[in-house]
């Protein structure tokens, strides 16, 4: 069997920047299960896995934009302290959602000013050329209700 759209795919990966640190990895957990055709994955991904088969293993090189997208300085926002009622220490690094127009978004403390804390929509991993490290371990038929869900259901997918 080969991937192709509405298989339900199982791998094994591991994640590291342009520099060679890890960035995440499906080691030492169970292989990530996803949908193939429905964009559970980052489409540089999706798109490399097509056409293959269990057994697989593969390296690829994704940049941004087929990864987590490039960086937009204008995600980048000022937001007065006081927005955080309930929250005491506000440090770079921690993360929030927000409401946004597209829905939630997740957003990053990156400094704060004084009263001010500067905040990054921008999706952690955005800007990053990606390098994968894959292996295809299984691919099997989705069912009509994970095809209808979009997502797959049971080992490494929803449990629902
Ligand atoms: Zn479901």
């Amino acid at each position: 069997m080969q991937i192709a759209n509405d298989k339900v795919v199982m791998i094994h990966y591991t994640l590291t920047n342009e520099e060679g640190d890890l960035l995440d990895s499906s080691k030492d957990q169970d292989p990530l299960a996803y949908l193939h055709g429905f964009g559970n994955i980052i489409p540089g991904l999706e798109k490399a896995l097509t056409g293959r088969s269990i057994g697989d293993t593969f390296k690829i090189e994704i940049a941004p934009e087929d990864g987590y997208g490039v960086r937009d300085n204008e995600m980048v926002q000022s937001v007065p302290r006081s927005a955080f009622e309930g929250v005491d220490d506000i440090e770079p690094g921690m993360q929030f959602q927000a409401q946004s127009p597209d829905g939630i978004q997740l957003v990053t403390v990156i400094d704060i000013d004084g009263d001010e804390v500067i905040l990054d929509g921008n999706h952690p991993m955005a800007g990053i050329t990606l390098h994968f490290d894959v292996e295809v371990t299984d691919i099997r038929e989705a069912t009509h209700e994970e095809l209808e869900h979009g997502h797959v259901h049971g080992a490494g997918g929803h449990h629902h």
